[in-house]
């Protein structure tokens, strides 16, 4: 297998990595940034940002993300995309002076690193309810974005009351005859703004303090089975696509046994985005951030590079050329 050294891996192209690679890239880092899907993150199958500062007119996820790829680009920095890292293990060179690094397998090649930020971002969550493991990607989905112009003229649910539970059920009545949003309490998680917006369209209906028991079809969804808490009734919902956003759980597998994790599993970081490891780094939804955004993500990284950069220049041991 071919094997790689360099003083930083950054691992996940979304703002957060990216925006490390461009500030590695400043500090002068010799660093290498992959990605096991297509660069970019999650924001790809956001339709609209609105609140990224510098610009003023809504930009979809997509667009952001490309120019984010095309200022690294500018920067001579290139994304090994598809290329996934497939454990870390952290070699301790110097007892003395806690100084690690780390042997990364990854796919057709070894990479040897003093450092590593993890930038692998979170996954949706699932409802874990019967029927939806085998309905998942037939009429379940998590990417409103993706799917729902599948759903022209047709009654929908969105599950869920925070922030992009909202977005997508508002994105989705471009399309959807009917949206009904199924929440677990009689109260939104989601901003102001959200909220009202949500309130005042008329295609979507709330079902409150609800909550999902079953999804029902066979090879295809043909509806849902609806608790209200409440009043403790069951229902059968018709609908033909169902659209889960409950939050996310992080990407940390890969540091689970080097780095402390709070209870549902984010990297715990300082404010330098130092984990519990010297030489590991953490960045964007993967660690435990108050806020979960791109403007957050994207400053993540620029912190994190600039203590790589710190971490390796103190840092005793490097790993010979
Ligand atoms: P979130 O804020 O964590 O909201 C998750 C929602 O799912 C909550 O309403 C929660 O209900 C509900 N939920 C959780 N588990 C559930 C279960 N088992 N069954 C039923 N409902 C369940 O997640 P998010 O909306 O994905 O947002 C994640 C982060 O991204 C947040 O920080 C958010 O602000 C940010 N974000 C921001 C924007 C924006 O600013 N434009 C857009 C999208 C996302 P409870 O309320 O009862 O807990």
């Amino acid at each position: 297998m071919q094997e790689v050294k360099t003083d930083l891996l950054i691992i996940g192209a979304g703002p957060g990595g990216l925006s490390a690679a461009l500030n590695a890239r400043r500090a002068g880092l010799d660093f290498e940034i992959v990605e096991k899907k297509m660069a970019g993150g999650q924001i790809i199958n956001t339709e609209s940002v609105e609140n990224y500062p510098g610009f003023k007119d809504d930009i979809s996820g997509y667009e952001l993300a490309q120019n984010l790829l095309e200022h690294c680009r500018r920067f001579d920095i290139e994304v090994r995309e598809y290329f996934a890292v497939n454990s870390i293990e952290s070699v301790n060179t110097r007892k003395k002076d806690k100084s690690y690094h780390f042997k990364c397998p990854g796919d057709e090649k070894l990479i040897w690193t003093n450092s590593v930020i993890m930038a692998t971002g979170a996954s949706p969550d699932r409802l874990n309810v019967k029927g939806e493991s085998g309905l998942i990607g037939k009429g379940i989905s998590f990417c409103a974005t993706c799917d729902g112009a599948l759903y022209r003229d047709r009654d929908v649910a969105v599950v869920g009351g925070g922030d992009k539970a909202i977005e997508e059920a508002i994105f989705l009545t471009k399309f959807a005859k009917k949206v009904y949003m199924i929440h677990r309490r009689d109260e939104l998680r989601a901003v102001e703004i959200l909220k009202d917006r949500a309130s005042k369209n008329k295609k979507i209906e709330f079902l409150w303090s609800s909550v999902i028991e079953k999804f029902t079809g066979r090879d295809r969804l043909e509806g849902v089975l609806v608790r209200n808490k409440k009043e403790n009734k069951t229902y059968k919902l018709k609908v033909d696509g169902v659209f889960e956003y409950i939050g996310w759980k992080p990407n940390s597998k890969l540091v689970k046994d080097l780095v402390k994790l709070d209870k549902k599993g984010f990297i715990i970081t300082n404010s330098q985005m130092e984990a519990s490891l010297p030489g590991i780094f953490a960045v964007g939804d993967v660690r435990n951030t108050p806020l979960r955004q791109v403007i957050t993500a994207v400053a993540d990284g620029a912190i994190a590079a600039m203590y790589v950069d710190r971490f390796l220049s103190k840092s005793a041991v490097r790993l010979p050329s």
